[in-house]
């Protein structure tokens, strides 16, 4: 039978990344979890609905037609919003409605629904010690803030987004301290998880760290 496998950190570590790839080697399915926070934020950033107002967010997210597609895209009432979720305002108002013990409820219930059969790398910051507590394989993720920025300022290049490094240091830092200060599941280590930072590695070689682990883990 097919497992789960649980992947966290703080953003920009390398996590969807590492998650996309061993997915490929391993035929399982990748779900982003970040992606459905965003999806959060961008829907109640287009309703005009307050990050303050749990009540009116959780009653939006009853309401929200959203669809995670087996390739990656995520799909808002027919719209596919997979692009238009990475700018940094969409990032930070994910961190804001995160914040929000009711729309975790809502998400972790989700995502629990989606891998229900196993085959799944989910990547996020309660994956481990919330969304699969039972994983066999948890990996935890960290990099240096310094690295992730630079790798942020690479990738907005490709994409022809905003890439100003200290912008985006002083994003990741103030994102990093609201994801491990909020009350309701913080993002922190599982006791069961195991560490590996990436500030000095190629995706190569966190990949083959991975599939050793995977296979030490479960003996796939
Ligand atoms: O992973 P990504 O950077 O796309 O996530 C966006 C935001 O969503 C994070 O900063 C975090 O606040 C929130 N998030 C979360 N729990 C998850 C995944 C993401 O709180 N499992």
């Amino acid at each position: 039978m097919k497992f789960n496998i649980a992947i966290d950190g703080p953003s920009a570590a390398g996590k969807s990344t590492i998650a996309d790839i061993l997915a490929e080697r391993l035929g399982y399915n990748h779900l982003d979890t970040g992606a459905m926070y965003r999806a959060v934020a961008y829907q109640s950033l287009k309703k005009d609905i307050s990050t303050d107002d749990e009540e009116a967010i959780v009653r939006m997210i009853e309401d929200m037609d959203l669809e995670m597609t087996i390739d990656g895209r995520v799909i808002l009432e027919k719209e596919d919003i997979s692009d238009k979720i990475r700018t940094d305002e969409i990032s930070m108002r994910a961190s804001d409605v995160s914040k929000l013990a009711g729309c975790r409820k809502a998400l972790v219930a989700m995502q629990q629904r989606i891998c229900a059969e196993g085959g799944y790398i989910l990547d996020g910051r309660d994956i481990g010690t919330v969304v699969l507590k039972d994983a066999p394989v948890k990996i935890y993720m960290v990099a240096s803030a310094e690295a992730r920025a630079q790798r942020r300022v690479l990738q907005n290049k490709e994409k022809g987004l905003d890439a100003d490094y200290d912008k985006i240091l002083a994003d990741i830092q103030a994102r990093d301290y609201q994801d491990m200060h909020r009350e309701v599941s913080p993002l922190t280590k599982a006791e069961d998880a195991v560490e590996v930072d990436t500030s000095d590695m190629s995706i190569v070689e966190v990949v083959d760290w991975a599939l050793n682990l995977i296979k030490e883990k479960t003996g796939e």
